[in-house]
């Protein structure tokens, strides 16, 4: 299938790419992540999976990056601890934007590299991103990433490729202290 794969990060982003293509898909990039915070963690995120799309001749595209619209849409869940109902909002946003794009460009169907974190609810992701895939009549690839050892395979992956790797999530409230 023709895949438009929402990205994160490239520590997340290059494991699910080499997955999905050793699955006999067609991958193009999407990284749309107007949530990660300050702008200078969101360049050094889209530069390392720039560096790794074009070393490895994958297609990526870049969503805009307008971070006080996230803010407004998260409005009144600052508080929320994480996996919750912000970051439901959050996963939602991101992957609505990604299947739209996935319509409109034509493509079989969508996926995303967010279930390779083990601090995140696959299943939560999962049940949007299949709902997202019926309302716009496309395929959603629910497969929990971080499973049979992906999380660590991605770990050793991102060794290797010397990726730049956060050690939070990515917007403001998710900043460890
Ligand atoms: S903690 Fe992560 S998933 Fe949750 S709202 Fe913040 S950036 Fe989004």
């Amino acid at each position: 299938m023709k895949i438009l794969l929402h990205d994160c990060c490239a520590p997340c982003g290059a494991f699910v790419v080499q997955e999905l293509i050793k699955n006999g898909h067609e991958v193009m990039v999407y990284f749309y992540n107007l949530n990660i915070f300050p702008e200078d963690e969101y360049k050094s995120r889209l530069s390392e999976m720039e560096r790794y799309c074009k070393k490895n001749n994958i297609p990526l595209i870049v969503g805009q990056y307008v971070h006080n619209e996230w803010l407004e849409s998260v409005r009144g869940l600052e508080n929320e601890s994480e996996g919750g109902q912000r970051c439901e909002k959050c996963f939602l946003q991101r992957l609505n934007e990604t299947a739209q794009k996935a319509m409109e460009e034509k493509f079989d169907g969508f996926a995303t590299t967010l279930t390779i974190s083990p601090h995140k609810p696959a299943e939560v992701i999962n049940k949007i991103g299949r709902e997202l895939a019926e309302f716009y009549g496309l395929k959603f690839i629910d497969t929990v990433w971080r499973k049979a050892d992906g999380f660590k395979k991605s770990c050793a992956l991102s060794a290797k490729e010397n990726f730049h790797r956060q050690n939070y999530c990515g917007c403001e409230f998710s900043v460890r202290k």
